[in-house]
């Protein structure tokens, strides 16, 4: 792909971006999945220099802690659904699943049985960028630039329209599932420590599962009681029309990962809510040796306290449930009548395209046609952030987007598909 300078970007407003070289964007990404409430929300910023004026920092080590790591703890608490009733600060979701690695096996020893390590992840799954991150993640070129530590596996993922062939969508989701089943059985059940994913996979492509899918993977980790991280980085804080995607695709996890859109992106923060009887039990065995420098930081803890605040007094979860996702569904839906758009899937609001020169067979473009790149590159050009993965183009707009910006995102996004088939066809490719 040829270098490209990059784009500057200057201001942020709502939905909408400034570049340097003025350059009114729409901000179809909300940032990297995160500014859920949107740009430039001022009581951020008050909270933020009211905080660091009042207390800048201290730390969670040693039996002290302070008011805004207490209180939102606390608000997190009440919003996380069942059990989930603790929480392990971390400044990203990377760090929140270093820290899962360790909190799951710390469980099982203090168990008495520390043989339960491996952690079962899957193929094109992102969880952060760290060592055990980028380890529990399943892509490959990440694993090829500095390696992959011991202890997990990965099984294939639910992809049903670029990996599904010949089956129904829910015989795959079932079919997919049950590698879980056999990968369990294959390391003989008592090794195994944990089951992670994310709910919809974000990065790999927001590949929406077919709906037998997480019902089977639940009974099955609970068949052989092993943990069930829910990876609810993007997922969480309303991204799917819930407060947490667990919620919306009925599951039960006994940890979830948080980032994100936990603070709206205004703070770097992260954490692993954790339930009753895992807190317990690592609880239980004296103190766990695990912490960072800026867990909870106040400042973080207090804007993202603010966030959530904001989140609840303006209804942006039912805002998201009952205006913008309907509205955005059915014009998304209908992108699938574009010649390049073979299928189109929206939860809440996380969606993506599939870009197929063959919609009945499925078929794949040529990877070194760069087809989600090219379409990407148009976006560009019409002052719309869609990000490409492979021949996936992808969405997951701020939560507060009003139906008339919808419009203005879909009437951006297809006159980008057409420039994108325009060329497509001068070079012969469709
Ligand atoms: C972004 C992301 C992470 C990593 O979070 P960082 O804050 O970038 O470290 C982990 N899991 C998922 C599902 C993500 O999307």
């Amino acid at each position: 792909m040829p270098p490209r300078a990059p784009r500057v970007i200057t201001r942020g407003e709502g939905v909408w971006l400034t570049d340097s070289e003025g350059h009114r964007i729409i901000d179809g990404m909300a940032g990297l999945w995160c500014v859920n409430i949107g740009y430039g929300r001022k009581e951020l910023a008050q909270v933020a220099a009211r905080q660091m004026e009042e207390l800048a920092y201290y730390n969670t080590f040693f039996q002290t802690t302070h008011i805004p790591a207490i209180a939102l703890a606390a608000e997190i608490a009440k919003l996380a659904p069942g059990d989930l009733n603790h929480v392990f600060f971390a400044g990203s979701g990377s760090e929140a699943n270093d820290t899962n690695i360790r909190l799951v096996r710390r469980y099982w020893d203090v168990k008495g049985m520390p043989w339960r390590k491996t952690i079962i992840s899957r193929w094109n799954g992102y969880h952060g960028s760290t060592m055990g991150g980028g380890s529990l993640g399943g892509m490959k070129p990440i694993h090829a630039h500095g390696g992959k530590i011991d202890g997990i596996e990965h099984i294939d993922q639910p992809y049903w329209w670029g990996e599904g062939g010949e089956m129904s969508e829910d015989d795959f989701g079932l079919a997919r599932a049950r590698q879980l089943e056999e990968k369990i059985l294959e390391l003989g059940p008592h090794n195994v420590a944990a089951f992670i994913g994310e709910p919809i996979q974000g990065a790999g492509g927001v590949i929406i599962p077919p709906k037998t899918y997480w019902p089977e993977i639940q009974r099955i980790c609970d068949q052989y009681g092993i943990l069930l991280i829910a990876d609810e980085v993007i997922t969480g804080f309303g991204r799917t029309g819930n407060w947490f995607g667990s919620q919306t695709f009925g599951i039960k996890p006994h940890i979830m990962t948080i980032a994100k859109g936990l603070s709206s992106g205004y703070q770097p923060i992260g954490g692993s809510i954790v339930c009753d009887e895992v807190a317990e039990v690592v609880g239980g065995g004296g103190e766990f040796f695990h912490g960072y420098t800026y867990s909870g930081h106040p400042v973080a803890a207090a804007v993202a306290l603010e966030n959530l605040r904001i989140m609840q007094d303006e209804h942006i979860v039912d805002h998201v449930r009952d205006v913008a996702h309907p509205y955005l569904k059915a014009r998304w839906d209908a992108l699938t009548d574009h010649p390049l758009v073979g299928e189109a899937k929206l939860v809440g609001l996380m969606g993506s395209i599939a870009l197929t020169p063959n919609k009945a067979t499925r078929a794949k473009f040529p990877d070194d046609a760069n087809v989600g790149y090219r379409c990407r590159e148009r976006c560009f050009a019409n002052d719309l952030i869609m990000r490409a993965v492979g021949d996936r183009m992808i969405i997951a707009p701020p939560l507060v987007i009003t139906t008339a910006e919808i419009d203005i995102l879909i009437d951006r996004a297809k006159k980008s598909l057409d420039e994108c088939w325009q060329g497509l066809k001068a070079d012969g490719l469709v």
